[in-house]
């Protein structure tokens, strides 16, 4: 380690030429990256700022919280040996079975002596003459890397809204991205939610099961589909091992990243009654599969209402309340535009005596105060406050530390009118820095884990690349990026995705910049556009 690292006296395995690569982010990212890059021979450090491995998985221990893809399909495909090994009990595992998993994934691969807990990267800088990464702790410590990678996560920047007064409330309050370790317990107690995002509608049956009474407070209605999760049934979970490698390879080449069946026929081209019995089938199988049930669901507004109308009379069926039951309904989006939230009993949670909903378009928020929270209507008294109310999505964890790339340009400045990627992966004016399932990548719109592997095993190759043909140096060209990031809003703008006021765009996050930022265009033809690139010798970037 050179004399500019004042920590490697810290660290008895730490090169004295600096690291080869420092990876940010102990998740189903960073770890698998940590174990790709040091199966290259490379000297890696890994940063988390968290006490331990797991990511999403470890700060996201709120009741009810669980996968909503299918556990054989949310779990990594790179070695066959642990894929045999691990048996997963439930079809949408829990957060404490996926934490197990990714603690067994850091062991059984030794990953925790390249890892440190605990720390944060507050800033990282690219010294031009020296082609290295400085990359300085939250603590102060510097690191010298030839490579930085952010595995931060799309998902991992919570975001406490700033309501007035929420530091007054003098009873407890957490945000489910931020959850205890120890749990929480609600006997007792008069509970408010608010949000009824995928977080919160996992949450909601579980709290409204042990609190004395729970208010949910909704701005947007949310559409929501029954998990029916089950325990797998070891049949079907030996008929998959059977076959393994090549169901995974289904996956990597389907278009959200999961072995799912699409119909090839419009919604419209049907009669109502084939149509009916379709989406009936798949509500009772449960799961995001109906989202494949026709091929335009996501593109023609007609189709989506079909699929839309269907759900609000499920919700009818289920929700005896009149009132409770039409805020239910009250999207203002096509279905599947905002992420699809899975539940179990979530609708049927608002038949509780103990629950009541309230919509936050009809009595806006106003502050919070010691007692519980005032809308424009009345108080609600609350003991607890769960803020299920979301992340600063895709560039969150991306922008909070300082990145300076050539000529000390801040990150933040290059991305001020929103983030400009090459395949989600890369920024031009940033050599050698590299992010997984950033903005420009099909990431958050499908099975993430396949996602995660895709970009690990491509960024690995071309570091193997690079070393191969003795260069030190890879950086994407402006108009490469810029090429990909109008691709990807082009691609977005045929579908009915943008007409959703969500994350995927930076709308929940007041002056965040409007641009649609995950790719839409498919899982397997993403993967098939960066095969390309490699293919013919690193498009679009300049290698030095
Ligand atoms: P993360 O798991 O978010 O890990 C990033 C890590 O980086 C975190 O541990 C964080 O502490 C660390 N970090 C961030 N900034 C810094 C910094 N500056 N310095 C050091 N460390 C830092 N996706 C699916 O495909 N299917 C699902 O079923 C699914 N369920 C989800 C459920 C929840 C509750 C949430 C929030 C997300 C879910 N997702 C799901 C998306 C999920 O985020 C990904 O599937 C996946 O876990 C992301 O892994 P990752 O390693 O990229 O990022
Ligand atoms: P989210 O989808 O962004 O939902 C946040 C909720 O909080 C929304 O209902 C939002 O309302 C509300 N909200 C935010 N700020 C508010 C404010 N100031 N006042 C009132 N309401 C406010 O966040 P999330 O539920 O945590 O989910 C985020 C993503 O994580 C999901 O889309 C999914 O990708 C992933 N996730 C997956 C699972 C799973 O099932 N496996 C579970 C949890 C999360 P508006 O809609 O009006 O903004």
């Amino acid at each position: 380690m050179s004399s500019q690292d004042p920590i490697s006296g810290d660290r008895p395995d730490a090169p004295t030429d600096g690291y080869d690569a420092v990876v940010a982010g102990a998740g189903f990212a960073g770890l698998y990256l940590l174990h790709r890059l040091r199966s290259l021979g490379l000297a890696v450090r890994l940063l988390e700022a968290g006490d331990g491995v797991g990511g999403t998985w470890y700060w996201n221990r709120y009741p009810g919280a669980r996968c909503d893809v299918e556990s054989i399909e949310y779990s990594y495909s790179f070695s066959e040996e642990l894929q045999q090994e691990w048996e997963w009990t439930e079809r949408f595992a829990a957060q404490p079975e996926i934490l197990r998993y990714l603690n067994h994934v850091a062991d059984r691969f030794d990953l925790r002596p390249s890892i440190e807990f605990g720390t944060r990267v507050a800033a990282a800088s690219f010294d031009e003459a020296a082609s290295r990464w400085l990359i300085t702790t939250q603590a102060g410590a510097v690191l010298s890397a030839r490579y930085f990678i952010m595995a931060t996560g799309c998902l991992s920047a919570a975001r406490k809204p700033a309501l007035p007064g929420l530091e007054s409330f003098a009873g407890r309050k957490w945000h489910t991205g931020d959850w205890p370790t120890d749990g929480v317990d609600f006997t007792g107690q008069r509970v408010g939610v608010i949000g009824t995002g995928s977080s919160a509608v996992q949450a909601i049956p579980i709290i409204a099961a042990q609190a004395r009474e729970l208010t949910v407070f909704q701005r947007t209605a949310n559409f929501q589909i029954p998990a029916r999760n089950a325990p797998l049934d070891p049949e079907f979970v030996r008929e998959i091992k059977a076959g393994y490698p090549q169901f995974r390879d289904r996956a990597r080449h389907a278009r959200g990243g999961t072995v799912r069946v699409l119909h090839p026929e419009s919604a419209l081209q049907v009669s109502p009654e084939l149509r009916r019995e379709r989406y009936q089938r798949l509500w009772d199988k449960g799961g995001a599969d109906i989202l494949g049930s026709f091929s335009d669901l996501l593109t023609n507004a007609g189709s989506n209402a079909t699929l839309a109308e269907f759900f609000r009379a499920k919700v009818h069926q289920i929700v005896r309340d009149r009132q409770a039951a039409e805020l239910l309904c009250g999207q203002d989006y096509p279905l599947g535009a905002k992420r699809m939230c899975l539940g179990t009993d979530f609708y049927e949670t608002f038949n509780r005596e103990n629950v009541r909903l309230v919509s936050l378009r009809a009595e806006p928020i106003e502050e919070i105060t010691a007692a519980g929270l005032r809308t424009a209507t009345r108080l609600y008294e609350l003991d607890s406050l769960v803020l299920a109310t979301g992340f600063d999505a895709m560039t969150g964890a991306l922008l909070s530390p300082d990145i300076r790339g050539r000529a000390g340009r801040p990150l933040r400045a290059a991305w001020h009118d929103g983030p400009v990627t090459y395949l989600g992966l890369a920024a031009a004016g940033f050599p050698n820095f590299f992010f997984i399932t950033g903005p420009g990548s099909p990431s958050v719109i499908s099975n993430m884990v396949v996602s995660i592997e895709q970009h690990v095993d491509w960024v690995a190759d071309l570091l193997a690349y690079l070393d191969k043909e003795g260069l030190t140096e890879a950086e994407a060209t402006e108009p490469a990026a810029q090429a990909w990031t109008d691709h990807v809003n082009q691609v977005a703008s045929r579908t009915l995705y943008p007409q959703a006021k969500s994350w995927y765009t930076g709308a929940n996050v007041p002056g965040k910049p409007r641009i649609f930022m995950p790719y839409v265009g498919g899982v397997g033809e993403f993967r098939r556009r960066c095969d390309e690139v490699a293919e013919n010798g690193y498009t679009g970037f300049v290698l030095r």
